[in-house]
């Protein structure tokens, strides 16, 4: 694993110490040495990502993040001119089976998931308004599946690349809409943002509770960070009759306020405890795939690609129940080490 750390160092320049001017300065015994606490953070991500979670290690310890929450209400171009959406090619992906009950039906980057049964399906997530139709309704005709049978949607949380397609599945089928509380909020706030995405407010998530079609039941787990309302799951799916446990992650990158100590610090402790209360739910349900709503963090896109020649083999997206803790692991330490940046510069009045 050292070699293949070095290597993936090489390839991103990313293992220079995140703030090296510090490293020369003269270390003050009474002062606290952020530098190393920072360094130990990332370094406890980088461990506890291995191959499996490279993505999520990229996009949340290394990569620049959005420097906070967008308080904007201007309708998003490809609304405003649906001729300026990206191209199909940029996120176009076939749709498939991955377990008995469980389909995708999202798109390159940007996942959907019917989870199905005699009774009905609940759909997790709706994409863009601009790719809903084609990924998920295309994707579920291609299936064999019914769109007129989704009883429920569940929103991970309220940005354009999850919630797009919402308001147009409630108007034509009429499921059940379910999202966090201040989700709902945001979306009644922001008018134009949600243009054509926005679905009337339905059922609002609470920690714990179980959405049931049929013999399938997801929990749902709050988990604010990424957005105040961001939920995950866990539930059950088969794998050629085996019941096989999942932990879906519902919100990733460091979207909030997370430019200044104040609330930045506060913003990462929600999204840290989250992790853990998640990380807690998996290793209590013995989840032992993981989901997500892009495939940077699943690699489902991909693994899709490897079910077509598993044979006999194990299934690709089970991972392990150790693989799913670690997937959390790798937010927490991420999160734990922008954190300390800020307190570093709280400490040192620099903010
Ligand atoms: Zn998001």
């Amino acid at each position: 694993m050292k070699s293949a750390v070095a290597h993936l160092c090489l390839a991103l320049a990313i293992c220079a110490p995140i703030s090296s001017k510090n490293a020369s300065a003269q270390p003050n015994q009474a002062k606290r040495n952020f530098q190393a606490e920072i360094d130990a953070a990332i370094q406890s991500a980088k461990t506890a990502a291995t191959f499996e979670h490279l993505g999520t290690l990229v996009r949340t310890c290394l990569l620049p993040q959005s420097g906070g929450e967008n308080l904007t209400d201007n309708v998003p171009s490809y609304v405003a001119d649906p001729a300026s959406a990206p191209p199909r090619e940029t996120w176009y992906a076939d749709p498939a089976k991955v377990f008995d009950n469980l389909y995708f039906v999202g798109g390159k980057i940007h996942s959907s998931w019917a989870l199905t049964s005699k009774e009905g399906i609940i759909l997790i997530d709706t994409i863009y308004p601009y790719n809903s139709e084609s990924l998920i309704l295309g994707g579920m005709k291609k299936l064999g599946l019914d769109a007129k049978n989704i009883k429920y949607v569940l929103i991970s949380h309220a940005h354009a690349d999850h919630i797009g397609g919402a308001e147009m599945l409630q108007t034509r089928y009429k499921p059940r809409i379910v999202m966090g509380g201040p989700d709902w909020e945001w979306v009644e706030k922001y008018p134009n943002r949600y243009k054509t995405m926005a679905p009337k407010r339905d059922i609002v998530a609470a920690d714990g509770m179980k959405i049931t079609v049929g013999g399938n039941a997801v929990t749902v787990w709050l988990t604010p960070g990424h957005t105040p309302g961001t939920m995950s799951y866990t539930f059950t799916v088969l794998d050629r009759g085996k019941p096989v446990n999942v932990a879906y992650s519902g919100g990733t990158a460091f979207n909030f306020v997370n430019n200044t100590p104040d609330p930045g610090i506060k913003n990462f402790q929600t999204y840290i405890d989250s992790q853990k209360h998640m990380a807690e739910k998996a290793a209590a349900a013995h989840a032992t795939v993981l989901l997500s709503n892009h495939s940077e963090f699943d690699n489902a896109v991909n693994k899709n690609r490897m079910l077509a020649g598993r044979g006999k083999g194990p299934h690709p997206y089970e991972i392990g129940a150790d693989s799913v803790q670690r997937y959390f692991q790798v937010m927490q330490g991420c999160a734990r080490a922008a954190q300390l940046r800020l307190e570093q510069r709280a400490a040192e009045g620099t903010s």
